[in-house]
């Protein structure tokens, strides 16, 4: 085979091995953000229950002030009781006591509602705790994760990178623009192989006559039809795929 076609060919699969590299190390990034994200919302939702808790044992304490408040006016209205002497009086008096004492039981009612509304917010409070924790335990587990899987990442497609580099200081110049000018709008299908007889860049029909110069492999070719660096694949290749 041509030295030069044989070079673009290697240039050409290692700059695709780099480019693969890209969507890898994306989708480790994603699964990351993925955990965050969860982690994030879990967190929200415990300031939430936190908030709720509080405003709860607020609007206790204020219901708690003022069952204190109805108490003492129940013992005024009781001294009063004492000393009132006409009927009317007496009356007011009892009707008084009753309007407290359904407030007492109204207050009561709900400080118990708020007892319960603690309760349950607490009880939700653990468990999202618990699974807060979880959560961030499996984010720094990922991160420690995704970090080596970068380094390896990383190392591989410098190695790839190194042996593209090697050959590209023993291609031809003149070669290697003519590829970079095609990879510029082709991107990693700059050089593509010919299978059944069609390019495997545009997929069109390559004729008998070119057909048969690429098969000799002796000059680097390009399809008719797209312009990219077309090369029949070594038998190996071929039976890999099969
Ligand atoms: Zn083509």
């Amino acid at each position: 085979m041509n030295k030069s076609l044989e070079q673009l060919i290697q240039i050409s699969k290692f700059d695709a091995q780099i480019s693969s590299f890209g969507p890898q190390i994306e989708a480790q990034n994603e699964k990351l953000e993925m955990f965050k994200a969860e982690a994030v919302k879990l967190k929200k939702e415990v300031d939430a229950r936190v908030d709720a808790i509080e405003e709860a044992n607020s609007k206790k304490t204020k219901n708690n002030i003022h069952l204190d408040e109805l108490k003492s006016k129940l013992e005024d209205v009781a001294k009063k009781s004492d000393i009132v002497s006409t009927a009317k009086e007496v009356k007011a008096l009892q009707l008084e006591e009753e309007i407290a004492r359904e407030q007492i039981s109204f207050t009561n009612e709900e400080i118990t509602r708020l007892d319960n509304l603690i309760e349950l917010k607490e009880s939700e409070l653990v468990d999202l705790r618990a699974e807060l924790a979880e959560e961030e335990e499996a984010v720094e587990a990922l991160e420690t994760n995704i970090a080596k899987e970068l380094n390896v990442l990383n190392e591989q497609r410098g190695k790839i990178a190194e042996q593209r580099d090697e050959i590209i200081t023993q291609v031809d110049t003149k070669v290697l623009s003519f590829y970079q000018k095609i990879k510029r709008w082709a991107g990693d299908s700059a050089v593509v192989p010919v299978k059944k007889q069609a390019c495997y860049g545009c997929f069109m029909k390559i004729s008998d006559r070119t057909y048969s110069t690429i098969l000799q492999s002796e000059e680097i070719i390009t399809c008719p039809h797209c312009g990219r660096v077309i090369y029949k694949e070594l038998e190996e290749e071929v039976e890999e795929e099969a």
